[in-house]
């Protein structure tokens, strides 16, 4: 069996898996594939009003927001999020840094306005999440991202803003409760605890759409989306159609509350390892640490080839660190069991041993 770590794509529910290949075969009796059949089919359209209303109910959505599934993966929505709510003329948006991908989201909304990056935690290679700093009430927006993928720092709190608040949720959203209503947008990339790539969730509130005085290319445009139903041009209906069937399982679940309560679970688990063993060591500031990606080190790189043939050999996989952090990262997604993490917990409690 495989213990799959892996920061995202990650692993999705067996049971979806399943299902998931079966409709690539023949979609729920209709005598199709899933592939082969029209978006604008009975079946598929019914996929994607399930979709849209499994996340309204999944995490509350309020009355007056619409819910997208798009394209592009969040890179695309860095874009996207500041086309939809700075203004045309003197655009001017507060961004906080915490990582690549609010870096990446604060280069794309360069090109369209003043972008003030109110707080950054770059020189200390991105290690906590910045709490000293003050939200100018003239700005268009306040952007972040909620978890910080690589670096492994998650927001505990979320800023309290004057401005309408946008978030980049990619790995952690629906990991938790949230509570919607606090934000104009949020996106979210499906590959983490939603589904596969190619679809991005959107989550918008109507009412703050169309405000900026811009001219919109129509798939950038969320409100001209949202009147399509998420069907402007020809959806990604496989990655659709997962992300219902993940969504689906997690309701079965028992919802939000229920996985979060399992995702605080697996956190202290693997934290609580890598604080008690000697030979480790956490990479970020403690209570900024991230409840999906966990980020660690060996105080002594001589353990290295011994550490990763031990979690190797009990099937652990895609815990080598990002590039830019080195060491490992723990990603523990909604769908990886808390067994999964034991795994990797006891591999280390291994090396201790043998060391
Ligand atoms: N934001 C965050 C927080 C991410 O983790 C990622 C991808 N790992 C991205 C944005 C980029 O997403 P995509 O590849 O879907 O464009």
């Amino acid at each position: 069996m495989i213990h799959n770590f892996s920061a995202g794509p990650c692993i999705l529910p067996q049971e979806v898996l399943k299902k998931a290949s079966e409709s690539v075969i023949e979609l729920d009796g209709h005598g199709l594939s899933l592939i082969e059949m029209s978006h604008r089919s009975k079946p598929f359209v019914a996929i994607m009003e399930k979709a849209r209303a499994l996340v309204h109910e999944l995490l509350g959505v309020p009355e007056g927001y619409t819910v997208l599934f798009l394209q592009g993966g969040a890179t695309l929505g860095f874009y996207t999020a500041a086309l939809n709510f700075m203004k045309s003329e003197s655009g001017r948006a507060a961004y906080l840094d915490t990582g690549t991908w609010s870096s990446g989201a604060i280069k794309e909304a360069k090109l369209l306005g003043d972008v003030e990056v109110i707080a950054s935690s770059k020189d200390a290679n991105y290690n906590f999440i910045p709490k000293d700093y003050i939200v100018p009430s003239n700005a268009d927006y306040l952007h972040f991202t909620s978890n910080n993928t690589i670096f492994g720092t998650q927001f505990k709190q979320f800023p309290k803003s004057p401005l309408s608040m946008l978030c980049d949720m990619s790995s952690d959203i629906f990991s938790k409760e949230i509570n919607v209503a606090d934000f104009d947008l949020i996106y979210a990339g499906a590959q983490k605890n939603m589904g596969p790539a190619g679809t991005t969730l959107y989550i918008a509130n109507l009412e703050k759409l169309g405000k900026t005085g811009r001219k919109l290319p129509a798939m950038h445009n969320l409100a001209a989306q949202h009147e399509k139903e998420s069907m402007y041009n020809t959806p990604p209906v496989f990655a659709v159609y997962v992300s219902m069937l993940t969504l689906q399982w997690l309701k079965d679940f028992g919802g939000v509350k229920a996985i979060q309560k399992r995702n605080e679970a697996k956190a202290a688990l693997i934290y609580g390892e890598i604080d008690r063993n000697p030979l480790f060591k956490g990479t970020t500031a403690v209570e900024d640490r991230s409840n999906m990606n966990a980020t660690f080190v060996l105080h002594n790189e001589v353990h290295k080839d011994a550490f990763d043939a031990l979690w190797k050999g009990a099937g652990v996989s895609g815990i080598e660190g990002h590039r830019s952090v080195g060491g490992y990262r723990a990603s523990m997604y909604n769908a990886l069991p808390i067994e999964s993490v034991q795994v990797l917990v006891d591999a280390m409690k291994e090396l201790e041993r043998k060391a």
